[in-house]
């Protein structure tokens, strides 16, 4: 989460990513009848995929339970990659800021780790404040590459400190999602492409930079972008992005299912990467579980933790280390991404 407020631009009118989707399939000749051949289909013939039906809201009171359930993600293997920014961050001068060695580590790490997965990766470069940042892709073979669903996570961290909640939580749980759907083995309906941003403490620098070299007709393929800037805060709340209603809906009936309550995310608008998709009227969505406000009375008494304190009292500084998490929020959010990118990547 960047504590530079970036400028708010008029965005163009959106059109709904379930619209755009039917419009596509119908257009790439996918839909027979009402009938979509898809994977759904086959797999889950007691549940059959309707075009109608990519597009009903009441889609949106579906059971999390389908042929398309997320696995569960590993609290461990996300803690793992947390480690290994850890490390990474100790090794090279106590951070993993933008144009320091750090920074290149840890992308690095990411990028072997999608590699060996069976991920088409790619690096960006650009240039920002005098010294070289980098943006890192990959994109999961298959799915209709006219319907992109994006996930990403800014991996840099501020100078102060390695930024192991902001946001080694968000790279990482992105990271282990994007590993499970390999072991999965997953062919889902959408194109997935997740992505680590450069420079974005610096007012999202890497992101701006990404979607400013996007040409139009490539930005109009992507149906929905998913931010995840800070997930594991120690002294948590659940929060998630208000921006479209059936983004939203999919990740507040994950926590609902599990009773957990939600509110609307309002701390971090304009200052994370979706704001430079949702500036050029890209959908977006995501989750938070606070940075430097203070939890209320009232939400110490539904989320639990300290009232009167910070979500994250190290937000920004030295202290944001590997000790700097809540695994519950961790291990929750994980699963909630999880769920989100099977739910909206493999319509069912
Ligand atoms: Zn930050």
């Amino acid at each position: 989460m960047s504590s530079h407020p970036t400028r708010r631009t008029s965005a163009p009118p959106r059109r709904s990513w379930a619209r755009r989707a039917v419009t596509a399939a119908v257009a790439a000749g996918a839909i027979t009848g009402l009938v979509v051949t898809s994977p759904a289909a086959t797999a889950s013939p007691a549940a059959p995929a309707s075009a109608s039906a990519f597009n009903d809201t009441r889609a949106m009171d579906r059971p999390t339970t389908s042929a398309f359930a997320a696995p569960d993600i590993s609290l461990a293997n996300v803690k793992s990659h947390l480690n290994q920014l850890q490390t990474i961050a100790s090794n090279n001068g106590g951070n993993r800021a933008h144009g320091r060695p750090g920074y290149r580590a840890s992308i690095d790490y990411i990028k072997a780790k999608l590699d060996a997965a069976g991920y088409t990766t790619a690096i960006q470069q650009f240039t920002a404040n005098g010294a070289t940042g980098y943006n890192l892709t990959a994109d999961w073979p298959g799915g209709d590459p006219q319907n992109v669903l994006m996930a990403g996570a800014h991996l840099d961290s501020v100078n102060a400190g390695p930024g192991i909640n902001d946001n080694g939580s968000g790279s990482a749980a992105i990271l282990e999602t994007a590993l499970a759907v390999s072991r999965e083995g997953l062919k889902p309906q959408q194109h997935l492409r997740f992505a680590w941003w450069g420079a974005e403490e610096l007012g999202i620098l890497g992101s701006r930079h990404y979607v400013s070299k996007l040409p139009s007709t490539e930005r109009s393929k992507i149906d929905a972008y998913l931010n995840f800037d800070m997930v594991g805060s120690p002294n948590p709340g659940y929060f998630v992005y208000d921006d479209d209603r059936r983004v939203e809906a999919v990740f507040k009936n994950w926590f609902a299912a599990k009773g957990i309550s939600t509110e609307i995310e309002t701390e971090g608008d304009g200052r994370s990467d979706h704001a430079s998709f949702k500036n050029v009227g890209i959908t977006v969505g995501g989750l938070f579980t606070g940075a430097g406000r203070t939890k209320t009375a009232a939400q110490a008494q539904k989320w639990g933790g300290t009232a009167g304190q910070a979500f994250d009292r190290c937000y920004h500084r030295a202290c944001d280390t590997i000790s700097n998490l809540n695994d519950t929020a961790l291990d929750r959010n994980s699963d909630a991404i999880a769920h989100a990118i099977w739910t909206l990547g493999a319509p069912s």
